[in-house]
C-alpha cells in the first residue's frame, strides 16, 4: 500500500466509525462517585478507629505518621484495593518532565514456606526509593548519587486505576530538595495559609487556616486514531507541523457550544464515569471554539487535590480516548489557524470559618477584608509579573499566548468596571471619609460604594485577559492545556503569601505607631491601589496599542521563552521564594535548567520531524507531480510545436515553475535549519542552547511550512500522503 492510499483508507475508516457506547457503572453518579478512592468513608470501613483517627490527624494537621499507624493503614488500604481487583501498587508522582510517573510493584511477597502472600508494608506505603535516575533534575541529583525518594502525601487520598493502587507521593532528593511539582505546591499552600490566616486575624480571631482552591477547566482536541497514526508530526510532537488551513474551520462559529457529536459523546460519558469513580467531581462538558476541540471542568476543590485530579484526568483521558478510536491532543496548538487549548485555573482563598476571601461580603468589615485580599493579589501579580509568566511559559504554550486567541504574553489583571470603580473610589478617599467609626458594626465604609454580592461583571468577561477577576475568584487563563497546574499555583500562592507577609508588616507598623486597625489597613490598601495600577488593564489584550502601553507601564513584555525563564533565577525570585520557604536557590536553578533543556528538546524534535517530513514525504511527492506535468508539456510540445504548446499548456508550465520555486525554497530552508540545529547542538550551556534553538532554529518552522502548505494546495490530491486538515477536523 502506498502512503497516499493509506491516507485514503484512514479517512474512510474515520468516516465509517460508529460511536462506542460503554455501560455505566451501576447506580447513580452520586453512588459510584469516589468508589475507587480510599476516602474517609473507606478509611472508616477498613481501618480501626484509632488508626483512622491518627491518619485523620496527619491529613488535617500534618502530624507525622508513626510506623505503627502506617503499618495498620497499609493493611486496610491493601485489603480495600484488593477487593477492587488491585494486584499492584505504585507511588504516583509528578516529575518535572510534566505528566505523572509510576512504577508498579506487585503486592506479593515470598513466604518462608516458599509460597506467596499479598503484602503491603507500612514502610513501603510511606516512602520508597524508585530508581528514577533518568528523570530530569536540573543537576539536583548527580547520577552517581541517583537517590530520589517518593514519600506519601497523606493529604491526597490513594486510588485504584485498573488493577493498580496509586499512592500520591512527593518526589524529593536525598538532601530534601523537591524533584517534582507536588512538594513545592504543598509548601506554597502552607505558606499562603499561614500568611493569609495572619491577615484574617485583623478581621476574625477565629481563623486558623486558609485554603487555596483550584477549579481547572481543561481544553483538549480529539482526532480519529487512524488519521493520527498517519501523521508522524502529531504522533511525535503533538501538533501538526504542516498542513494547509481547511476552507471551513471555525469562522462560522458553529462548533462552540454546539451539539456534541455522538462519537465524542460516547467518549465523554465514558471519561466521566471513570473520573467520577476516581473522585474527580466532573461537572461541565461542551464543545470549544475550534472544530474537534472540547472542554471539561469539575467543581473546584482544595488546590493540592484539584491538581492531582487534573493530572489524573489527563492520564485517564488518553486511555479512554483509545477505547473510542480517538487520540486526545493536549498540545496548546495542535492546528494552525484555529484556536489552541488552554487550562483556566480558577483560584480563590477561603478560611476554615467558611469565608471566601475573594468574594464581596455583606458587612463593611467583610468588604474591607475582601478589598484587602483583592488588592494584595493585585500587588503580588504586579510585582511578580515576570515570574507568573515564567510559570506558564513553554515551547508549546508559546504558540498560543499572544496569538490573537489566547491571553497575550503580558500578565495583566482584569477587574471589571464595578471593582475598578470601588478601587478608584477608595484611592480618592481619605481614611476619615472611608472609615466612619461608630454604630453597631464598629465602623462603616463611607468611601466604598455598595459592592453587590453577585457581581454583574461576571457577564462582561474579558476573554483577552490572562488573569481576570470573575466575581468570587481569579481566573488564570494563560496556563497551557498540557501543563501541570501546580506550576502556576506554586507561583501564585508563593507570591501572594510573600505579599501578605509584607502587608502585615506594614499594617502592624502603623498600629504600633498608634493608628486604629481599620485605619492602618485602609491606608496600606490605599497605597497599594496606587502602586499596583500598572497591572490593571480592562481593555483589549490583543491590540498592538496594549503591547506598547504595557511596555511603558514597565510590565514584563519579553516574548522569548528561554529568556522568560531567566525570571526564575533572578535575585528577586530567589528572595521571594526563600521568604516563604517554598523553594531555595538550588531548586529554582534546577527548575530553570529543566525548563531550558525541555525547551531545547521540544524544538529539536520538531526540527527533526519537520526535516524528515519535508525531505521524504513532501519533496518526493511534489517532484513526482512536477515530473508528470513536465512529461505532459514535453509531449504536447512534440505534438503541437513549441508556440502552440506555450498557449495550450500555459497553466501547466506556470505550475511547473511555481512548484519548482516552492520545492527549492522548502529544500534550502530545511538545509539551513539542519545546519542551525547542528550549530546549536554544539552549545553546552542549557540556557545558551535554548536561546540558540529559539533564535536560530525555531524561526525556520513557519518559513518552511509556508512553502509546503503552498505545495499541498497544488499537488495532485491523489498523491499527497499526509491526512489534510479538513480530513482530520470535523468529527462526525
Ligand atoms: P467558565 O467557562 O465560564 O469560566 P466554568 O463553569 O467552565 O466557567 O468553570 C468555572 C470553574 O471555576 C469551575 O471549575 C468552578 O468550580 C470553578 N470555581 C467556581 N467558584 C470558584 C472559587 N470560588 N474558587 C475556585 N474555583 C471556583
Ligand atoms: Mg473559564
Amino acid at each position: 500500500m502506498t502512503m497516499s492510499s493509506l491516507r485514503f483508507k484512514m479517512v474512510e475508516a474515520a468516516i465509517n466509525r460508529k460511536a462506542v457506547t460503554v455501560t455505566p457503572p451501576e447506580g447513580r453518579p452520586s453512588e459510584y462517585f469516589g468508589r475507587k478512592v480510599f476516602d474517609k468513608e473507606a478509611m472508616r470501613k477498613y481501618l480501626q478507629k484509632k488508626t483512622y483517627e491518627a491518619l485523620l490527624d496527619t491529613m488535617e494537621h500534618n502530624t507525622p505518621l508513626s510506623r505503627e499507624v502506617a503499618d495498620a493503614v497499609a493493611v486496610g488500604m491493601k485489603q480495600w484495593a484488593m477487593e477492587l481487583g488491585a494486584t499492584h501498587y505504585t507511588h504516583w508522582f509528578q516529575p518535572l518532565t510534566g505528566g505523572t510517573a509510576e512504577k508498579h510493584d506487585a503486592f506479593v511477597e515470598p513466604t518462608v514456606e516458599g509460597g506467596m502472600i499479598e503484602e503491603l508494608a507500612g514502610k513501603l506505603l510511606i516512602q520508597q526509593e524508585p530508581d528514577a535516575s533518568s528523570f530530569p533534575s536540573g543537576g539536583l541529583r548527580n547520577t552517581f548519587e541517583a537517590r530520589g525518594y517518593s514519600a506519601w502525601d497523606a493529604t491526597s487520598p490513594a486510588f485504584v486505576v485498573d488493577t493498580t493502587l496509586c499512592i500520591p507521593t512527593v518526589f524529593i532528593s536525598y538532601t530534601g530538595e523537591a524533584l517534582d511539582y507536588k512538594a513545592p505546591l504543598l509548601r506554597s499552600l502552607t505558606a499562603v495559609s499561614e500568611a493569609a490566616a495572619e491577615v484574617c486575624k485583623y478581621f476574625d480571631e477565629n481563623v486558623t487556616k486558609v485554603f487555596s482552591y483550584l477549579g481547572w477547566e481543561q481544553e483538549y482536541f480529539l482526532v480519529d486514531a487512524g488519521l493520527y497514526a498517519a501523521r508522524p508530526d502529531l504522533r511525535l510532537t503533538g501538533r501538526t507541523l504542516l498542513g494547509h488551513d481547511s476552507a471551513k474551520n471555525q469562522q462560522l462559529e458553529d462548533h462552540y457550544f454546539g451539539a456534541i457529536p455522538s462519537r465524542v459523546m460516547g467518549f465523554m460519558k465514558d471519561l466521566e464515569y471513570e473520573a467520577l469513580q476516581l473522585g474527580i467531581p466532573v461537572k461541565t462538558r461542551h464543545n470549544e471554539v475550534a472544530p474537534n476541540q472540547f472542554e471539561l471542568a469539575p467543581v473546584y476543590e482544595e488546590a493540592n487535590l484539584a491538581n492531582d485530579h487534573n493530572q489524573l484526568l489527563m492520564q485517564i483521558m488518553k486511555k479512554v480516548a483509545r477505547r473510542h478510536d480517538f487520540r486526545v491532543l493536549l498540545h496548546e496548538k495542535p492546528f494552525k489557524g484555529i484556536n489552541g487549548s488552554g487550562k483556566h485555573n480558577n483560584w480563590s482563598l477561603g478560611t476554615d470559618t467558611g469565608i471566601n476571601l475573594l468574594a464581596p461580603g455583606k458587612t463593611p468589615g467583610e468588604n474591607l477584608q475582601f478589598v484587602t485580599f483583592l488588592v494584595n493579589v493585585l500587588m503580588a501579580v504586579y510585582k511578580r509579573n515576570g515570574l507568573m509568566k515564567a510559570s506558564i511559559s513553554s515551547a508549546t504554550n508559546a504558540h498560543r499566548l499572544g496569538a490573537n486567541e489566547a491571553p497575550p504574553a503580558i500578565i495583566s489583571v482584569f477587574l471589571g468596571s464595578q471593582i475598578s470603580a470601588v478601587l478608584d473610589r477608595l484611592e480618592a478617599s481619605t481614611s476619615e471619609e472611608a472609615i466612619v467609626f461608630g454604630g453597631k458594626s464598629g465602623f462603616k465604609m463611607g468611601g466604598i460604594p455598595h459592592i453587590p454580592e453577585l457581581l454583574l461583571d461576571n457577564t462582561d468577561r474579558n476573554r483577552t485577559s490572562p488573569f481576570a477577576f470573575t466575581g468570587n475568584r481569579f481566573e488564570f487563563r494563560a496556563v497551557g492545556s498540557s501543563d501541570n497546574c501546580a506550576g502556576a499555583m506554586i507561583t501564585l500562592n508563593s507570591a501572594v503569601a510573600c505579599q501578605l507577609k509584607e502587608f502585615k508588616k506594614a499594617v502592624d507598623a502603623k498600629i504600633a505607631a498608634g493608628e486604629k486597625t481599620e485605619t492602618a489597613l485602609f491606608e496600606v490598601v490605599k497605597s497599594y491601589i496606587a502602586e499596583c495600577k500598572p497591572v490593571r488593564f480592562d481593555g483589549n489584550g490583543y491590540s498592538d496599542e496594549w503591547k506598547a502601553e504595557a511596555a511603558r507601564r514597565g510590565l514584563d513584555c519579553e516574548t522569548s521563552v528561554p529568556l522568560i525563564f531567566d525570571r526564575l533565577v533572578s535575585p528577586e525570585a530567589e528572595a521571594m521564594y526563600a521568604s516563604v520557604g517554598v523553594m531555595n536557590k538550588v531548586e529554582l536553578e534546577a527548575r530553570a535548567e529543566v525548563k531550558w533543556e525541555t525547551y531545547t528538546k521540544k524544538i529539536q524534535i520538531e526540527g527533526r520531524v519537520l526535516g524528515d517530513l519535508v525531505m521524504n514525504r513532501v519533496l518526493p511527492v511534489a517532484s513526482r507531480y512536477q515530473a508528470e506535468l513536465l512529461d505532459k508539456v514535453f509531449k504536447m510540445e512534440k505534438l503541437f510545436g513549441s508556440d502552440r504548446c506555450k498557449t495550450l499548456a500555459a497553466r501547466d508550465i506556470a505550475l511547473i515553475e511555481s512548484i519548482g520555486v516552492h520545492l527549492e525554497a522548502a529544500q534550502s530552508l530545511t538545509d539551513e535549519m539542519v545546519e542551525a540545529r547542528k550549530r546549536a547542538n554544539k552549545i553546552e550551556n542549557e540556557r545558551e542552547k535554548a536561546i540558540a534553538y529559539h533564535d536560530t532554529v525555531a524561526e525556520y518552522f513557519d518559513k518552511i511550512r509556508y512553502h509546503v502548505d503552498k505545495l499541498e494546495c497544488v499537488v495532485d490530491n491523489e498523491l499527497w500522503t499526509l491526512p489534510k486538515y479538513y480530513e482530520m477536523l470535523f468529527i462526525r
